[in-house]
């Protein structure tokens, strides 16, 4: 699947919120959108303007997108996903990015940021059940057994990420035991489940048009 490679610190200040998609570098004042807490643009310090409903349903959808890493194609899969489903259309779409392989990395602390846990996950650093697991995709179920592998438990990244993963808010539906980088999915993740603040309603008003 393709990734935006583009400035990364652009996309907190296009999204007027601090998405943390560098790891450490977003936890420091050398991140861009702590420099620079404004649109990236020739305007961006210019006038301000209200924006319109269409305006803010985009952005609440571009910002949610580029905190998972996703392209617009992938992402919109997962909203026609979570609209089959039984439930709310908005939380079954956020519950579905949230058992993405490379977002419950992340959440364990087994890397420091999104664009981190997935290449270490096509780089084959991660178990599910035992078994190497290369998708970032791959959606994790109750029950799965999430760890670091074991010739991967000495990788700089993953024991940097690991010793700092308390500054992040913890996940509750995940068990982790961070000492043996190995977690346990315990539950589905609920809309309270995740701390970011998301209006997920204006993105399911924005693709049910
Ligand atoms: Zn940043």
């Amino acid at each position: 699947m393709a990734r935006y490679t583009g400035p990364t610190c652009r996309l907190c200040r296009r999204e007027d919120a601090q998405l943390y998609l560098k790891g450490d570098r977003c936890f420091s004042a050398k991140c861009g959108y702590e420099r620079r807490p404004y649109p990236p643009g020739q305007h961006g310090q210019g006038r301000k303007r209200r924006p319109s409903d269409y305006g803010q349903q985009l952005r609440e959808k571009q910002k949610v997108k580029r905190m998972y890493g996703l392209l617009e194609k992938q992402f919109r899969g997962y909203y026609f996903r979570a609209s089959r489903m039984k439930g709310v259309t908005g939380e079954n779409l956020l519950s579905l990015l949230e058992r993405r392989l490379d977002n419950v990395a992340l959440r364990c602390g087994f890397g420091a940021s999104h664009a981190e846990t997935r290449q270490l996950t096509l780089h084959g650093h991660y178990l599910v059940n035992g078994k190497k697991v290369n998708i970032p995709s791959y959606l994790v179920r109750v029950g799965d057994i999430v760890e670091v592998c074991e010739k991967s438990r000495k990788v700089v990244k993953i024991t940097e990420a690991a010793s700092k993963s308390d500054r992040t808010t913890r996940a509750q539906w995940i068990d982790i035991d961070k000492d043996n980088l190995k977690a346990k999915i315990t539950a589905l993740p609920a809309r309270a489940d995740v701390a970011a603040e998301i209006d997920e309603q204006l993105i399911v008003e924005l693709y049910s048009k």
